[in-house]
């Protein structure tokens, strides 16, 4: 049976419209307007392709609530803002800004931000020719891992960069 995503409170009914115990709408996508696909759609191809963006992101950022967290919608989420960057390089400053939103949350939940959704956003960036944005991401990554009171952790920092890029265009061809 399944569980709340909010308070983990399971055996609910399937179709639970309230979570007994947090009042909540219990499901993943339930406080989401599917709608908002077509608008995005819509103002893709009308040429405004950063209202979509912008549409997307912030449902992106709503979901990834960290009270009203929905994993399965972030993903989601971040599947079709990346397919929108996949279509619109124009966009690699905006997207730069979802990988480190991904990275925070990864820190959050996991207590740090991983080397695979770092080498992802590099590889992206790479590909479309913004090394520029792929060395930022080391920043990124490094500056999300050095908050807080836990113990340092791997992973490149600034000494690294130009190593560490040189390990992912590797990486690349490998591939
Ligand atoms: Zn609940």
């Amino acid at each position: 049976m399944p569980e709340c995503i909010f308070c983990e409170d399971g055996d609910l009914p399937a179709d639970t419209e309230e979570c007994p115990d947090c009042c909540r709408k219990p499901f993943s996508g339930m406080y989401f307007d599917k709608e908002q696909y077509a608008r995005a759609k819509a103002l893709e191809e009308a040429g405004n392709v950063i209202d979509a963006w912008e549409l997307l992101h912030e449902e992106f950022r709503s979901h990834g609530d960290r009270d009203h967290f929905d994993d399965p919608m972030v993903d989601e989420l971040e599947t079709k803002l990346h397919e929108l960057f996949l279509r619109h390089s124009s966009l690699a400053e905006r997207r730069l800004v979802v990988y480190e939103e991904r990275m925070s949350m990864e820190r959050f939940w996991g207590h740090f931000a991983s080397e695979r959704t770092l080498k992802e956003g590099m590889k992206s960036m790479i590909r479309i020719e913004r090394e520029d944005l792929a060395e930022e991401l080391i920043y990124i990554h490094h500056g999300i891992n050095a908050q807080g009171t836990y113990p340092r952790l791997e992973g490149p920092d600034e000494n690294d960069v130009k190593s560490y890029m040189a390990l992912v265009k590797n990486e690349m061809k490998e591939e």
